[in-house]
């Protein structure tokens, strides 16, 4: 008998502490899903487009869209920021990538998902990108917001958790495409992260 809920990977040594446990975030995700679904029907805007963007926000959203309860479609992009091992965007050129995005959204009701906002300028740029294709609404929902100084207006709709600005991995979020796996989220043990990759 194997216990799957608390088990240990290898991968929990690198681990400092648990910032947001699996339990607070599947609380946290039952009443983020109940305000989507009531403001949706109060809106009026009947089916829902979710784009996630990937790949950190693949464990969200997948626990997400279980706990809508609304006629649904999913689209894939993906926007690339922070290059190789850095654990900030600064400087970074972003890159988006249109995946399974239809040609045209036009009159269709669309939230983008994101795993965190940090600089929001992924979001952003994501943002305009949908915008551009003629949808009817473009709302935005992320798992994380850092409490730090923006460099955009735009303030996502949805937040689940306000963090401090720290950089955390698990639930999705990776460090060099590591640790999205880690059911909770979590910090890093000073060693873990590359000094040599951060910028200046
Ligand atoms: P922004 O464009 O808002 O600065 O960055 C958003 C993206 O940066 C997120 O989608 C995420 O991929 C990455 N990111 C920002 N902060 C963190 C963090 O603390 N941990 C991890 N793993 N990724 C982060
Ligand atoms: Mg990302």
């Amino acid at each position: 008998m194997v216990a799957h809920s608390h088990q240990t990977l290898p991968l929990h040594a690198d681990v400092e502490r648990v910032l947001i446990s699996r339990e607070r975030i599947a609380a946290r995700l039952d009443e983020l899903a109940a305000r989507i679904a009531g403001d949706w029907e109060a809106g009026g805007a009947g089916e829902v487009t979710l784009v996630p963007i990937l790949t950190g926000s693949i464990v969200f959203v997948s626990d997400l869209i279980r706990r809508l309860p609304l006629r649904l479609r999913v689209h894939l992009i993906s926007v690339t920021s922070y290059p190789g091992k850095a654990t900030s965007s600064r400087g970074a050129t972003l890159e988006v990538e249109r995946s399974s995005l239809p040609a045209s959204l036009e009159g269709r009701h669309v939230l983008v998902v994101d795993d965190i906002f940090d600089s929001g300028r992924t979001l952003e740029l994501a943002t305009r990108l949908l915008a551009g294709l003629e949808a009817a609404s473009v709302r935005s929902c992320v798992l994380l917001d850092k409490r730090r100084p923006r460099e955009v207006t735009l303030e996502p709709d949805y937040v689940a958790f306000e963090i401090p600005d720290e950089f955390i991995v698990g639930y999705g979020l990776d460090y060099d495409g590591y640790y999205r796996n880690l059911p909770d989220i979590v910090t890093l043990k000073r060693g873990v992260i590359d000094p040599a990759a951060e910028p200046g």
